[in-house]
């Protein structure tokens, strides 16, 4: 039995099937057009696919790990820091950095298996996150 749920967008009881990887176009100023699988549902009567809080949460963290990827040929190693200097820098715990990070809200590179914050993108979300 596939998971099933009433349909978010028309209503439909039942109609919203959970599919584990529906391809999504992305495409992002200053970044290369790319797709993200993500876990979503689709609906079998109005067609329309959405995402819930948690598979929305999936794909923000794809989107921000394939800006890593894209990133990390264009960012100087004088661009980035830590996880631990980014939360001195934003007065906030490493772990709320680390999650910011992962959720996209602020641009990293992976060094190895490390998060490296841009320099450049702390400083916009320490101004957005106070405006
Ligand atoms: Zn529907």
């Amino acid at each position: 039995m596939p998971k099933t749920q009433d349909c978010h967008v028309c209503g439909s009881e039942s109609a919203a099937v959970y599919k584990k990887a529906i391809p999504t176009d992305i495409k992002l100023k200053g970044f290369k057009k790319f797709t993200v699988e993500c876990p979503s549902w689709e609906c079998k009567s109005c067609g329309e696919i959405y995402g819930g809080k948690k598979e929305n949460a999936v794909l923000y963290e794809k989107i921000a790990q394939e800006k890593a990827k894209q990133l990390a040929n264009k960012v100087k190693a004088s661009e980035i820091t830590s996880l631990t200097l980014a939360a001195k820098m934003l007065h906030m715990s490493r772990q709320a950095v680390h999650k910011a990070v992962k959720k996209g809200q602020i641009n990293y590179v992976l060094i190895g298996n490390q998060m490296c914050p841009i320099i450049k993108d702390i400083e916009h979300y320490a101004e957005t996150r106070t405006a």
